[in-house]
């Protein structure tokens, strides 16, 4: 599992349309983008959207009502 700290990968690389460059409303270089958000580890992270958007839906995923929803 990845740590939250600095300089590492975000844990959402694996699945995120913005890191693999499949985001076609993406306007900024993908090099750039991994670098000022995805490999800064927990400085990059807190700014990215998507990153926040991520680990609210692993909250709700994880919550006791959503299990009792299935
Ligand atoms: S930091 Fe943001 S853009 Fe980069 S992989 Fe994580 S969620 Fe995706």
């Amino acid at each position: 599992m990845r740590d939250m700290n600095l300089g590492l990968l975000c844990r959402y690389a694996d699945k995120c349309p913005l890191y693999k460059g499949s985001d076609k409303k993406q306007d900024m270089p993908l090099h750039i983008l991994r670098n000022v958000f995805c490999n800064r580890g927990m400085k990059g992270w807190k700014n990215c959207i998507r990153f926040h958007k991520f680990r609210q839906e692993d909250k709700i995923k994880n919550s006791p009502d959503f299990a009792r929803l299935r």
